[in-house]
């Protein structure tokens, strides 16, 4: 029987960020994937809607790569550190303040973790794909994960399975059934601005790198806590309509692939423009600017887990903003703005926060508590404070921060 130091699961961004941080060290690992390939589904309004993909290496194998650093984050040192170092690495840039002026990096090729795990890591790390239904801890201390085909055992398990799949997997394999609510950054178009409205310092240039732009957004502090995370979009031929644009707002919410091939069937001018700044920052004047982007939702989507499954299903498809929050946005922006009654929203797939109450979860700060645990989970199940802008990459390097902060742990004690 093997056992090894640490068993992975999962090999989205959380996951390559323990990779990174613990094969500096020399122990036995073991990455674990689900060996399906196949779209993950929730209901929302009353249908099914793919919002990520079981297997090869889950969402992260689709997201667009757009990189924000978490406002809520960066006062923790080590946190921001890694942060710029994991940027530098792979950007080649070195001007973070862009960051802390509430710029985003959109990359011309998204990061995949699955890729770089195969090509960089498959040395280092022993790769199996089967599907983790369950694990416990041994009357030795080990842990025994047991999947579909086979049994593993480690010392220590780091849960990178996603939101829905990190759930699932905790809670069967710790009997805590029912229903869980997450927050989302839910996706929608909140508002319409004339450019001449506008003062000058809202019209900001993207900044262009070789490896990608930096794009402006604008976090807008809302009631109840809670932020709108937007960017100034020039609208064009039928975007210049909200509604037109609105109903729009899902279409980017898919596999790069299959965004492109649906594009150049739609024959639609205001959209290919649209995908054109949002993916390259390309921009032409427009006298027009929809005000779009994501808003922080509390309790956006429920996940239901029993022992035979685990269903998820967003609570909210769209949202009427209050009073207060239109003079609060229009008080932002220094000038009249139009506001829809009702906003539609689209999942953002952002989950955090969960209200499941996850014992192992370490936050970043709280990365020397390691004495008596046996599994850490990371990704969005691992985040404690809210943050309304873009998190992955953060995930991605608070992960890397548990795994480095794990190899001191062990050499402290020897
Ligand atoms: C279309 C789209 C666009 C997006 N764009 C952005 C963006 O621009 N910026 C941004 O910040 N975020 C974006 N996101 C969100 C982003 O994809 C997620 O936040 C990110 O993928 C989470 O990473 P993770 O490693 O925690 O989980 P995942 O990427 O979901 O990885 C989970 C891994 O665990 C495996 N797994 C799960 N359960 C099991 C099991 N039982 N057994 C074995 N393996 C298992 C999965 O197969 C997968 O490999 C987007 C998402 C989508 C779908």
């Amino acid at each position: 029987m093997t056992v090894y130091d640490h068993i992975i699961i999962g090999m989205g961004m959380s996951a390559l960020g323990v990779i990174k941080g613990l094969s500096s060290a020399d122990c036995k690992i073991l990455v674990l994937d689900n060996y399906d390939n196949k779209p993950e589904f929730a209901d929302y309004c009353d249908e099914k809607i793919a919002i990520g993909r079981l297997g090869k290496g889950g969402a992260s194998s689709l997201w667009h790569g757009v990189i924000s650093n978490l406002s809520n984050y960066r006062e923790l040192e080590n946190y921001n550190d890694d942060f710029k170092d994991n940027f530098d690495e792979l950007y080649h840039t070195n001007d973070h303040s862009l960051f802390e002026k509430g710029y985003s990096f959109i990359p011309f090729k998204p990061l995949r973790p699955f890729s770089v795990i195969q090509s960089k890591f498959s040395q280092k790390v022993d790769i199996v794909y089967d599907k983790v239904v369950e694990y416990h801890i041994d009357v030795s201390g080990k842990v025994e994960v047991r999947g579909e085909k086979q049994k593993f055992y480690s010392n220590y398990l780091w849960i990178c399975a996603g939101m829905v799949g990190t759930i699932s997997l905790v809670s069967k394999s710790t009997c805590q059934f029912g229903k869980f609510t997450n927050d989302d950054h839910m996706v929608g178009y909140f508002g319409q601005i004339r450019r001449t409205d506008l003062s000058s310092d809202f019209i900001v240039k993207n900044q262009y790198t070789f490896s990608g732009h930096f794009k402006k957004f604008h976090k807008i502090k809302l009631s109840n806590n809670i932020s709108l995370y937007v960017n100034l979009r020039p609208a064009h031929f039928e975007f210049k309509d909200i509604r037109k644009a609105a109903s729009k707002r899902s279409f980017f919410g898919e596999e790069s692939g299959r965004v492109i091939h649906k594009l150049i069937n739609s024959k639609s001018p205001g959209l290919i423009l649209e995908a054109l700044y949002n993916k390259f920052g390309f921009s032409i004047k427009s006298k027009v600017y929809n005000i779009t982007g994501h808003i922080e939702i509390l309790g956006a989507m429920e996940i239901e887990v029993s022992n035979t499954y685990c269903k998820s299903k967003y609570l909210k498809s769209e949202i009427e903003l209050s009073e207060e929050d239109i003079k609060l946005i229009k008080e932002y922006f220094k000038t009249d703005v139009f506001i829809p009654l009702k906003i539609p929203l689209s999942p953002g797939i952002h989950y955090l926060n969960s209200n499941y109450h996850f014992d192992d979860t370490i936050d970043a700060n709280l990365c020397n508590e390691f004495t008596g645990r046996k599994i850490i989970i990371c990704g969005g199940a691992g985040l404690k404070y809210s943050s309304p802008e873009h998190p992955t990459f953060s995930y991605y390097s608070m992960s890397f921060r548990k795994a480095q902060s794990f190899n001191k742990f062990q050499k402290g004690r020897i």
